[in-house]
């Protein structure tokens, strides 16, 4: 088991992000789930809010882009727009020496407007709430054909909020994709002692 982020082997610029926000020993769900998503490995973890769960899947992704193909290659599910906005701001400051990175957040209440010019400019990471990436994908607007990870942040919590077919969708559509690409990784994150009815 890693005690320090270096034996991650994570890309450098991430390593320089994390000795400057200060990060020193990795949370338990992120010794236990950044290194088999660094080896693209599927990933069920269960870990309450606040342990750690947004950097054990942003860090091992961010160090397996490839910064110069721009079509997402990274989509997150989160089932509120301040998580969405939260979890793309963290991504931003892991990411902030990986030069020509790019994340969006797209979410339901907000025009579709900006985000369609976000997406046509190119994202590498996507992270939004069901509802609207359906929109985007059945409007055209967001093609998966080059993504390569699906992260279900909270899915207890989107399987709460009635979401369940909006996410069925996205990961049928992405399992369709996925297939043709033999890069698919699915990282799924729950909180513990989740009752499914
Ligand atoms: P999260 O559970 O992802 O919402 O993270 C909770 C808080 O812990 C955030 O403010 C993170 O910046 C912080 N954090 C995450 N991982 C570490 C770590 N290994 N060391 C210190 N702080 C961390």
């Amino acid at each position: 088991m890693a005690t320090t982020f270096s034996e991650f082997e994570l890309k450098p610029a991430l390593q320089k992000s994390l000795d400057e926000v200060g990060y020193e020993t990795p949370t338990p769900i992120q010794e236990q789930t950044i290194p088999l998503l660094l080896e693209k490995k599927d990933v069920l973890g269960q870990a309450q809010t606040g342990t750690g769960k947004t950097a054990a899947f942003a860090l091992p992704l961010l160090s397996n882009l490839n910064l110069r193909q721009k079509d997402p290659q990274v989509l997150v599910l989160a089932p509120t727009r301040e998580l969405a906005i939260q979890v793309a701001e963290a991504f931003k400051k892991y990411a902030s020496h990986m030069k020509s990175f790019h994340v969006l957040p797209i979410y339901g209440g907000q025009e579709y407007s900006g985000q369609i010019r976000g997406l046509k400019r190119g994202s590498h990471v996507v992270v939004g709430t069901p509802g609207r990436v359906m929109d985007h994908m059945r409007r055209g607007t967001l093609k998966l054909d080059k993504l390569s990870t699906l992260v279900l942040d909270e899915a207890d919590e989107m399987l709460r909020m009635g979401f369940i077919d909006d996410v069925e969708s996205n990961c049928a559509f992405f399992g369709y994709h996925a297939a043709a690409d033999k890069t698919d990784c699915h990282a799924i994150f729950e909180r513990p002692c989740t009752n499914y009815h």
